[in-house]
């Protein structure tokens, strides 16, 4: 899974920023840009990744090897080239294709003549780079992390900036890739699907409780795993907490849920006192629920700065208010993380929202290079 994974992330990147002229990227350049939760498999893998793709660039074409379910359709949009040109360059008498079988797909600097010759010019209008304006709260690190870079990205990028002192309604230049190539959460969550999905595997601290239903976007599983991570180096012992559904690999309805359709929704249950192991979801109760390792992973999400809403029970936001409260935190501070005491309405990313007593259920924000997603 994970081999096909780095393949697949290399492979884009390295062209986009060869082709849009960013210069030759260094292989430092390359690693900073893979997702982290990519980056698991061993070194010498990665160094034949990069050896391959690197001839693979220079010849121009991508190897591409099928993943089930893929079909020449959604393998010609996502590389922006057409069914029949796969068909012609890999001599292909029909569109079935399979599971294991390689592809050839020529990048578009080998097809630039024969691109010229029809004149589509399709792949012209790809972005090579973007800019952000900051939003009142915003850090470098934290956008950086949105955007998947690093704030040394950050700051070669935009030589004039402070990394310290970053002001709201500033315009930073970002260069990544758009959306293409990468996963791609498509519509709304309650309607829509999702592109070139990446499975959440088990992990320190979590445990994934159906597979099949634990497919989200690069950044919802990078996100979830930079999290956890996080919880697990805080607490390690902790004991483990379930997620629960995510989305099917290609998104789509998934029953019981309205939303969870788009890669960017996940369930997580609660932190509960005396409880050792936590098989499941189970019913907390402001009495039952522990709110210092709940408060420490809601807040890990909200500090992610990727997090749109976080559905929690209204009786379980109170536990969590008062806790906190107590501790110190500001009027201000609580009114930006709870819809507390509100019932309904209002701001706050903590919100309540019926069945949320025996999980917590988080919704990320489209990433910003993605141009298919809906807020
Ligand atoms: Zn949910």
């Amino acid at each position: 899974m994970r081999v096909i994974l780095v393949g697949r992330a290399w492979i884009p990147i390295v062209l986009v920023l060869t082709i849009s002229g960013w210069g030759t990227p260094s292989s430092a350049s390359i690693a900073r840009n893979l997702p982290s939760t990519d980056t698991v498999e061993s070194g010498s893998g990665q160094t034949a990744d990069r050896e391959e793709i690197r001839l693979a660039t220079r010849r121009g074409r991508i190897r591409h090897t099928v993943r089930r379910g893929e079909t020449l359709s959604e393998l010609a949009n996502e590389y922006g080239v057409t069914v029949d040109e796969i068909r012609r360059w890999n001599d292909l008498e029909s569109d079935l294709i399979r599971v294991g079988q390689e592809l050839i797909i020529r990048t578009s600097s080998s097809r630039s003549n024969e691109q010229n010759q029809n004149s589509s010019g399709r792949n012209s209008q790809r972005r090579t780079g973007t800019s952000y304006i900051v939003e009142r709260g915003d850090t470098l690190s934290r956008i950086a992390q949105r955007y998947g870079v690093t704030v040394s990205d950050l700051t070669a990028w935009n030589p004039g900036i402070n990394p310290d002192r970053i002001r709201e309604g500033q315009e930073l230049s970002i260069r990544v890739p758009s959306g293409r190539h990468r996963s791609s959460s498509i519509g709304r969550p309650n309607r829509g699907r999702l592109s070139l999905g990446v499975q959440l595997e088990p992990g320190p601290g979590y445990r994934v409780r159906n597979p099949s239903r634990s497919w989200g976007t690069q950044d919802t599983i990078r996100l979830l795993t930079e999290v956890f991570d996080r919880m697990h180096r805080r607490y390690p012992d902790a004991p483990n907490v379930t997620v629960g559904d995510l989305s099917y690999q290609r998104g789509g309805r998934m029953r019981p849920h309205a939303s969870h359709q788009s890669g960017r929704d996940v369930d997580i249950g609660y932190y509960l006192v005396n409880r050792s192991d936590q098989g499941g979801f189970a019913r907390a109760t402001p009495e039952t629920l522990d709110v210092r390792l709940t408060w420490y992973l809601l807040k890990s999400f909200i500090d992610t700065g990727a997090v749109q809403y976080i559905f929690v029970d209204h009786e379980l936001q109170a536990a969590l208010y008062d806790y906190l409260r107590q501790r110190g935190a500001t009027q201000q501070q609580l009114a930006e993380w709870f819809q507390y005491p509100r019932r309904n309405g209002g701001g706050g990313i903590i919100r309540h929202a019926r069945g949320h007593d025996d999980h917590i259920h988080i919704r990320f924000r489209c990433s910003p290079m993605d141009n298919r997603c809906t807020n």
